[in-house]
């Protein structure tokens, strides 16, 4: 087994068992992909649109540039988007994700004046593990994890690089893993099944807080339970 094929495989192994098969992009009817579902089950306060994404992705066996063209059909999938919501339409989103909008708005950053976020992929090593990747984590002004309370990093802990902090279809294939040497961001060890939430009460709590605090009246969207 190629490589590629075989951390593909097992990241996928970590969520739910794959129901498709996968298709080639002719083979979808455009915005409306055949029993492809995201389980609002899944979904943890805050969680940034990649890490939605991810899960998406690997419960239903889609490629990342299927997904990519599903999602924003004017961009080239390689190159991608930058998660920001002035960059992604968020009607297209809906009818893909089938989630709320409110929620939808809440994974992706705004851009408005003093709103700085981090241009690398941000992470704490055990949301990683919980296949967890929160909004927070990219902005510039939190440093730790709201739940761990660990550093967050940008540089993978093999080959030190830094993944953008884009949507495209190498970052898609590539779940919680560098998007260069495709190391885990966590411990070395997979996952484990990140489709169920893994985060206990007062983690979700934790969270929920800390959203208000950096968002304010954006946070409503972050409540799920
Ligand atoms: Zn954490
Ligand atoms: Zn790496």
């Amino acid at each position: 087994m190629l490589p590629d094929a075989c951390s593909q495989q097992r990241s996928c192994e970590a969520l739910e068992a794959v129901r498709f098969p996968i298709l080639t992009f002719d083979e979808w009817q455009p915005g409306r992909p055949p029993g492809c579902r995201f389980n609002p089950d899944w979904l943890m306060p805050g969680e940034s649109l990649v890490s939605m994404l991810w899960k998406f992705a690997c419960a239903n066996a889609l490629s990342g540039d299927v997904l990519m063209r599903l999602m924003c059909p004017d961009a080239d999938p390689l190159e991608g988007v930058i998660p920001l919501r002035s960059a992604i339409d968020l009607n297209e989103l809906r009818r893909l994700l089938r989630l709320p909008v409110n929620v939808l708005r809440t994974s992706l950053l705004g851009r408005t004046p003093g709103d700085r976020y981090h241009a690398s992929f941000r992470y704490c090593r055990q949301c990683a593990a919980h296949g967890y990747h929160s909004v927070l984590h990219q902005l510039a002004e939190e440093h730790r994890c709201a739940v761990h309370r660990q550093r967050l990093r940008t540089r993978c802990p093999q080959c030190r690089r830094q993944s953008p902090f884009m949507i495209n279809s190498s970052v898609i294939e590539a779940p919680f893993r560098c998007v260069w040497c495709r190391s885990h961001f966590c411990y070395g060890r997979l996952p484990v099944r990140s489709t169920t939430p893994a985060m206990r009460r007062q983690d979700r709590l934790a969270i929920q807080e800390r959203m208000l605090l950096r968002l304010g009246s954006d946070a409503p969207g972050v409540s799920n339970g």
